[in-house]
C-alpha cells in the first residue's frame, strides 16, 4: 500500500533511506527548503530543540513534518486546532504520509485504532489537543510507542499575556521531562520580544536553538483607509478586487458580523457568518464549507482564524480597529499563504478609537492590564495614522528594519503631513470652554457642529452658538474635522471619558493650547481604486491573477474544475488535492507527460500516481472544459435584531460628575 511504502522510509525500520530534501520532493513535490526550513529540519533531525518563529504561510509546516518522516518513530504535534486536525491529517494522508489525530471528536473505536497505529509504529504523525497531555492515560500510551520528536505548534498559546492562552500549554513542560531525549520544536507565528521570552522560559526552550525569520509578508499589500460608508466601501473593495474570491471580514461585535454577512449575501456576494455566539455545530459548518468550497467570504470576530491553513484566502478586511498590531499581523497573515498577490485592507474612523479608549477605560482589569492594552493600542493607532511606509511599521514592532516596500497604501499613494496645530488649537479649545468655562460634557459630534457654525437644535439649545469657536472652523469640511480630533485622540492630545464619549483634554492638549507643542497630521488621502491591481473584469475571469498568462486562464479554470469534483468526491478542501499555486504552474507550463508534470512545484509521487492521467487529460483538452459550475447557493444568515448603535446617542451630552486632568492656563490666550 502507498501509505506504507513512504513510511518505511525512515521511520518504521529506524533506518534513513532518504535524506531530508528527497522526502521534500518525493513527498511534497517541492523542489527546495525555503528560507531557513533546511537549517531548522537539520538541526531537529540531529536531535536539538528549537524554537522557530515564521509568518504565517513561511512554511513551519515541513519543518516538523520532514524531520517527523527521517527520524524513526513517530512525530507527536501538540496542537490547539482542534477543529483542523482532520483536514491536517487528510491533507497528510493525500501525500502518502501515514498520519492520525487524537482528539476530543473521535469516536471509541476511531481512537484505539489510532492508538493502535502508534504503538505499533504505524504512524509517522500524530496530532494531539494539549488536554490530552494533562492525562496520565494519554502520556502512559506515548510511552509504549516510539516518538520521533514533539511538535509544539502556536506555541505562543503558552503566553498568559497573549490573546490566545491555553491553559493546558503551561503543562507541556512535562514533555521535557518524561522524554528528556526527544527533540522539542516550538512553532508560533506571534512572537514580540516579550513573546518569545515567555515561551523559552516556560516551555523550557532556553537551551534551544532560535530560529527567527523575517516576518516579511511581501506578497500582502496592505492598506488602511478612512472610514465613511464601511459596509460600502468593503463591497467596492471586493466587487472591484476580488470577485469570487475567498476571503475574511473581521468585525468586532457579533452583531455587525450577522449584519455585513447579510448585506454582503444580498449583494450577491456569498458569505458565511461566524462568532462565538453561534451554535457550535453552525460554527464548524460554516468554517468547513469556508475551507472546503472556493470563492466564499467569512465574515467573523476574531473567534474565527487561528490555524485555519487554507492557502488561497485572497483578502482580510478589517472593518474595526483591531486591539493591538500583534492581533492585526495575525489576522492579516491569514492571507495569501500560497505567496499569491492579497489585500489586507482596514477602515479605521474616529468612531474607533473612541470606541477602544472607552473598552480599556471600563474594562475589568488591573492597572497593568489597562495600561498595557492602552500600548497595545497607541502602536495599533500609530500604524493607522503613519505618513510613512505602513510595512516598515510593522516590520518595527517586531523588531526588523525595512525600506519602503512599494506594496502598501502609504507607499502606492504617500499621503501628505501638514501642519494640524491651529486646527488642532482649534478643537481643544472649543473643548475647554464647554468643559472648563462652561462645565458641560459633549462629544466629538457637538464640537465639530460648533466649529463649523452649524446652529442645530442642540447649538441653540445650550447656547453655544454664543461660544467664541463658534464657526471657526469653516475652512475644514466634517469630514477633515473628525480626521483631526481622531489623531488628536491617536496623539493623547485629547480624550474620551464615560458612558458617553465625553471629550475631555489631556496634560499634553495644555502644551498644545500653550503653543509649545505642534501637531503633525495626516492629510487622509482622497480613495482611488486600486492602484496596482488593474481592476478584474466581473466574469469569472476574475479570478486569473496577473501572475498568469492571459492565454493561460482557460486551462487554469479547467483545472479548478476537475480539482472540485475531486474534493467533493473525497469530502476534503480544494487545496488538499492541490494548492491554486501549483494549478496554475500547470496551467502555464502544459506538461505533457508525467515526468513533466512530476517536475512541477507540489506534484509529489503520490498525487502524481493518483491524478497523473487525469491532468494530463485536462492539459490535452487544452481548457476547453464543461461550463463553470455556478458557485454553491449561500443561505442568507439568520437575521436579527438590530444591534444598538454605537454612534448618535453616544456623542450627545451627560450630565455625570467628571474627574479630568486641569489644564495648564495658556500662556496667551487664543483669540477665540
Ligand atoms: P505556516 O504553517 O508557516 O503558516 P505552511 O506550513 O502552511 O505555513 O506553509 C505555507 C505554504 O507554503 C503551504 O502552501 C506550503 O505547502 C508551502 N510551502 C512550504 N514550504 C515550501 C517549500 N519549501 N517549497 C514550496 N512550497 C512550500
Ligand atoms: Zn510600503
Amino acid at each position: 500500500m502507498l501509505l506504507a511504502s513512504i513510511g518505511a522510509m525512515g521511520s518504521t525500520d529506524g533506518v534513513v533511506l532518504e535524506d531530508a530534501l528527497q522526502i521534500l520532493q518525493r513527498v511534497f513535490g517541492y523542489p527546495e527548503f525555503r528560507g531557513d526550513q533546511a537549517a531548522i529540519v537539520e538541526h531537529v533531525v540531529a536531535g536539538g530543540d528549537a524554537l522557530v518563529l515564521m509568518p504565517t504561510g513561511g512554511g513551519k509546516s515541513l519543518c516538523y513534518q520532514v524531520p517527523s518522516l527521517v527520524r524513526p518513530g513517530t512525530g507527536v504535534v501538540i496542537s490547539p486546532l482542534i477543529a483542523l486536525m482532520q483536514d491536517q491529517v487528510d491533507a497528510l494522508r493525500a501525500l502518502g504520509v501515514r498520519a492520525g489525530f487524537l482528539n476530543s471528536s473521535l469516536s471509541w473505536d476511531e481512537r484505539r485504532t489510532v492508538e493502535a497505529e502508534f504503538v505499533a509504529g504505524e504512524l509517522d504523525l500524530l496530532y494531539l489537543a494539549p488536554e490530552r497531555l494533562t492525562s496520565e492515560a494519554t502520556l502512559r500510551l506515548l510511552e509504549q510507542g516510539e516518538i520521533a520528536l514533539f511538535a509544539i505548534d502556536e506555541a505562543h498559546c503558552v503566553s498568559q499575556w497573549g490573546h490566545d492562552f491555553r491553559p493546558d500549554y503551561l503543562s507541556l513542560t512535562h514533555l521535557h521531562e518524561r522524554w528528556p531525549k526527544v527533540p522539542r520544536i516550538a512553532l508560533t507565528a506571534t512572537a514580540t520580544e516579550a513573546t518569545r521570552q515567555e515561551i523559552l522560559t516556560r516551555l523550557e526552550l532556553t537551551d534551544g536553538r532560535q530560529f527567527v525569520s523575517s516576518f516579511d509578508r511581501p506578497n500582502i499589500q496592505y492598506r488602511i483607509v478612512p472610514k465613511k460608508e464601511p459596509k460600502k466601501q468593503l463591497l467596492d473593495l471586493l466587487r472591484g478586487e476580488h470577485q469570487g474570491d475567498a476571503g475574511i471580514v473581521y468585525c468586532l461585535s457579533r452583531a455587525s458580523v450577522e449584519k455585513t454577512a447579510e448585506f454582503l449575501v444580498a449583494n450577491g456576494i456569498p458569505a458565511l457568518p461566524y462568532h462565538a455566539g453561534l451554535d457550535s455545530s453552525v460554527r464548524q459548518r460554516n468554517q468547513a464549507r469556508f475551507l472546503r468550497e472556493d470563492g466564499l467570504v467569512m465574515v467573523a470576530t476574531i473567534a474565527f482564524g487561528m490555524g485555519i491553513d487554507k492557502p488561497d484566502v485572497r483578502f482580510v478586511a478589517h472593518l474595526d480597529l483591531p486591539k493591538s498590531v500583534e492581533g492585526y499581523y495575525q489576522e492579516t497573515g491569514r492571507a495569501g499563504r500560497d505567496g499569491l498577490p492579497s489585500t489586507a485592507w482596514l477602515a479605521y474612523g474616529l468612531q474607533d478609537v473612541v470606541q477602544q479608549r472607552k473598552m480599556i477605560e471600563s474594562s475589568e482589569g488591573d492597572l497593568a492590564f489597562r495600561r498595557r492594552s492602552q500600548m497595545h493600542l497607541d502602536a495599533m493607532l500609530a500604524l493607522c495614522e503613519t505618513v510613512t511606509c505602513r510595512r516598515t511599521r510593522l516590520l518595527e514592532y517586531f523588531n526588523e528594519s525595512g525600506v519602503p516596500c512599494g506594496n502598501c497604501d502609504t507607499c502606492l499613494t504617500p499621503p501628505e503631513a501638514w501642519d494640524g496645530t491651529v486646527a488642532a488649537q482649534k478643537v481643544l479649545s472649543t473643548v475647554y470652554r464647554l468643559r472648563k468655562e462652561r462645565n458641560q460634557k459633549f462629544g466629538a459630534g457637538q464640537a465639530i457642529d460648533i466649529l463649523l457654525g452649524r446652529k442645530t437644535a442642540k447649538v441653540i439649545q445650550f447656547d453655544h452658538d454664543q461660544l467664541s469657536t463658534f464657526g471657526i472652523g469653516e475652512d475644514l469640511s466634517e469630514g477633515e474635522w473628525r480626521g483631526v480630533v481622531r489623531q488628536l485622540l491617536a496623539q493623547g492630545l485629547l480624550a474620551v471619558e464615560g458612558e458617553y464619549s465625553t471629550l475631555v483634554l489631556t496634560e499634553a492638549s495644555a502644551e498644545v493650547l500653550s503653543r509649545k507643542r505642534e501637531v503633525k497630521m495626516r492629510k487622509d488621502p482622497t480613495p482611488t481604486r486600486s492602484t496596482t491591481r488593474t481592476a478584474s473584469s466581473p466574469s469569472g475571469a476574475a479570478k486569473v491573477k496577473i501572475d498568469l498568462p492571459a492565454d493561460a486562464g482557460p486551462l487554469f479554470e479547467a483545472l479548478r474544475e476537475w480539482r472540485a469534483g475531486q474534493a467533493r468526491e473525497q469530502g476534503v478542501p480544494a487545496y488538499v488535492i492541490f494548492h491554486d499555486a501549483t494549478l496554475k504552474s500547470i496551467a502555464a507550463s502544459r506538461p505533457g507527460s508525467l515526468t513533466a508534470l512530476g517536475a512541477v512545484s507540489g506534484v509529489g509521487q503520490a498525487k502524481l500516481t493518483k491524478y497523473g492521467e487525469q491532468i494530463l487529460e485536462v492539459v490535452a483538452a487544452g481548457g476547453a472544459a464543461p461550463e463553470a459550475a455556478a458557485p454553491a447557493a449561500v443561505q442568507a444568515p439568520r437575521s436579527k435584531p438590530k444591534p444598538p448603535s454605537s454612534g448618535g446617542a453616544a456623542w450627545g451630552s451627560g450630565d455625570a460628575v467628571d474627574e479630568w486632568p486641569e489644564p495648564e492656563e495658556p500662556d496667551e490666550p487664543m483669540d477665540w
